[in-house]
């Protein structure tokens, strides 16, 4: 595990990797069954476990990124070339690529100022004819104006994609984020709340989806799924749809059991760390924190909201300080070369909170000694 020295030079994020997960690849090494296997299946089950899925009817399937779940599901709502999916333009390019891979066309639009997620106003001026799914990105956690989003959907039979690399540990209206709603992609990349290493789930509402969501993990080879769950493997088999190499392998998911023990405790201390930080910069003119109640998120980030102009200083007051911070996003992905000529909305709030978001330092064990350094920094910067 990578040791912090407090006084030392302090980065945005530090994956937890405790002994557990030492311990955790250790006995998966000596286990020796490396690919698709039953610590998969038990990956699965337990996330299901956390996220409370058996009480609701709804089903996991883990992926070896968030991109590829993100992907699956765009196919799953049946996007292909010729159909477009409404996105945020304020979120990480893995979710415009995962829509761009299915064939179908991104659709630019807008987020609320104040949550930074999808505008359901700007939305409903962007479904047209060719429209299949809207794709939300809970950012920082924070879900918004999602029942709206969910009407919409229903009025004009769309799926909802829920791109919540940054909410495990959410919850809305007291249900946690996967638990309720339609297709819901999960990330367990090297920085996110919990890590496989490289990783992520999606969870569908719908048991026949299952199967479907094996096929295309796995080449689109059928029955094989539920032979190496059991260390086995079908030698024989047919190929019944267009398939990838989307699956988690054993290491990865033994990384994840051993994460998900400790899920509780990462999200209470960050949900204390984004707690000082609100309360530490609640009083600073010119300086906005998102405002939320972080009892109702899993943080993944803690973004600050500054004016423009103070921004690049800022970064370099905390730099001088041996303070890294991050930007999230600091372009709206319709600006990118690739996605030039995308149909989109109005971006206006896009366009403006891109240069005002900074990403401070938020991991699961941050040391006082930290926190109190990150606000200083921040508080000498405004004073
Ligand atoms: C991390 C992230 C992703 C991509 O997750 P991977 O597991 O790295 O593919 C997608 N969307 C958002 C908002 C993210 O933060």
């Amino acid at each position: 595990m990578p040791d912090i020295d407090p006084e030392g030079h302090i980065p945005v994020f530090v994956p937890h990797l405790g002994p557990e997960v030492y311990e955790a690849t250790a006995q998966a090494l000596d286990f020796g069954y490396l690919g698709l296997g039953p610590l998969t299946k038990r990956f699965e089950d337990a996330l299901a476990s956390w996220l409370d899925l058996g009480r609701e009817g709804r089903h996991v399937v883990a992926t070896n990124s968030c991109t590829a779940a993100l992907h699956l599901a765009t196919l799953l709502a049946g996007a292909g070339p010729g159909d477009e999916v409404i996105c945020p333009a304020f979120t990480y390019v893995a979710a415009h690529q995962a829509v761009s891979m299915s064939g179908a066309d991104v659709v630019f639009c807008d987020v609320d100022d104040g949550t930074f997620c999808l505008d359901p106003d700007k939305a409903r001026a962007l479904v047209g004819e060719r429209t299949k799914a809207i794709m939300v990105c809970h950012y920082a956690g924070a879900v918004g104006r999602l029942d709206e989003i969910y009407g919409l959907a229903d009025e004009h039979g769309l799926r909802v994609i829920e791109d919540a690399a940054h909410a495990l540990g959410s919850r809305h209206r007291d249900r946690l984020v996967g638990s309720f709603g339609d297709l819901v992609c999960f990330s367990f990349g090297p920085v996110k709340t919990i890590t496989t290493l490289e990783g992520g789930a999606i969870v569908t509402p719908r048991v026949d989806e299952v199967a479907t969501l094996h096929q295309h993990r796995l080449l689109g080879v059928d029955k094989d799924t539920e032979a190496r769950y059991e260390s086995r493997r079908a030698w024989e088999y047919d190929v019944v749809r267009p398939g990838f190499r989307y699956h988690l392998g054993s290491i990865p998911s033994a990384v994840g059991l051993a994460q998900l023990e400790l899920l509780d405790t990462f999200v209470k201390n960050r949900r204390d760390y984004c707690r000082a930080y609100d309360e530490a910069f609640a009083a600073l003119p010119g300086v906005t924190t998102m405002g939320v109640d972080w009892e109702d998120v899993g943080p993944f980030i803690y973004p600050l909201r500054v004016p423009a102009a103070a921004r690049p200083g800022l970064v370099e007051h905390l730099r001088a300080r041996g303070i890294d911070t991050g930007i999230h996003f600091f372009m709206g992905a319709h600006g990118f070369s690739q996605y030039r000529d995308s149909r989109r909305g109005d971006l206006s709030v896009t366009e403006r909170v891109c240069h005002e978001t900074l990403t401070l330092p938020l991991w699961s064990f941050m040391d006082q000694r930290v926190l109190d350094r990150v606000i200083d920094g921040v508080q000498s910067f405004f004073a």
